[in-house]
């Protein structure tokens, strides 16, 4: 059985009854599970002693014109997935136990926040960061695993842990994808069929991009022309970046170098909006 901690109070009586040897790995969701989570969760599974995941649909990281109250929150499903995954305990606060009001200390990272979903989503990556630096001090795990799906979120944690001294090792996890291609994600479920069929061109244009590196093309606003030439296809897909970064910086580059490059696009499919990239490592053109 899933062991459900409600709040804070018994996350913590939870936490404290851990042998203090045993590795915990923990993994922050925001529920609608799918094989991506899941594939997370057996990561953390190998890699650690006891695994925890938590579900929390974190306001603090939604737009005021985003679906925060629309998103998908299927709790008797999730807890059967994270039952049938084995996963030992989830945390499931209120947004009350998590946020009680006067709150005056966010988290703000200052460098790979700012361009592609940060310059599209103000105010996004401070609620990602605030929430799961709350979340690692009260889980206090060994190991957090992230999707490389959000390839600019893991950028982010990544330099919180290390500019806050945060005693958390953070993995990445590969990105689970539908059979044509499709990253999954809680949202796709908001897809209409025609939306969902012209889905897969955002995979496609990834890996045309991909294809045109290997052949030899090295300017960045070229590739990300390619790109965006692929995403019109379909008149559906309305694309809100296309672009190549500094896998590590995510500072903009005009050629692909020794660095390789973060190749990164968002784009709406009506009211909903996807996200993929792809990682393109140094090679010999
Ligand atoms: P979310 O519930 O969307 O906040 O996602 C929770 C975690 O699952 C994040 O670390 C995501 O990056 C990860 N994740 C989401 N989709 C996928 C996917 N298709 N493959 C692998 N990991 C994913």
């Amino acid at each position: 059985m899933t062991l459900i901690l409600k709040d804070k109070a018994a996350l913590r009586a939870w936490r404290s009854s851990l042998p203090t040897a045993a590795k915990l790995g923990f993994v922050p969701t925001m529920g609608a599970l799918h094989a991506g989570h899941i594939s997370l969760m057996e990561l953390a599974q190998a890699g650690s002693d006891r695994v925890i995941a938590s579900i929390f649909v974190n306001p603090l990281q939604f737009g005021a014109n985003e679906d925060l109250s629309r998103y998908p929150r299927p709790l008797e499903a999730d807890l059967a997935k994270l039952e049938a995954a084995g996963v030992e305990a989830v945390f499931l606060p209120s947004v009350d136990d998590m946020y009680p009001s006067g709150a005056s200390t966010f988290v703000d990272e200052s460098m790979v926040s700012l361009p592609l979903c940060g310059a599209e989503r103000p105010g996004h990556f401070r609620g990602v960061a605030t929430v799961v630096l709350k979340l690692f001090n009260l889980v206090q795990p060994h190991f957090a695993w992230f999707g490389q799906k959000d390839a600019q979120q893991c950028a982010v944690i990544e330099r919180m842990v290390r500019d806050l001294d945060v005693p958390v090792e953070i993995r990445r996890g590969p990105i689970v994808r539908e059979a044509d291609g499709l990253a999954l994600s809680s949202r796709n479920v908001y897809l209409s069929e025609q939306d969902r069929a012209a889905a897969p061109l955002i995979y496609q244009s990834l890996r045309a991009v991909e294809a045109a590196y290997w052949a030899g093309e090295t300017d960045a606003e070229k590739l990300a022309e390619l790109g965006l030439s692929v995403l019109a296809r379909s008149e559906r897909i309305v694309p809100q970046y296309w672009e190549l970064r500094d896998p590590e910086s995510l500072g903009a580059i005009a050629r692909v170098g020794q660095g390789g490059a973060l190749l990164a696009t968002a784009a709406f499919l009506g009211k909903t909006r996807l996200i993929d990239n792809l990682l393109l490592t140094p090679g010999s053109v």
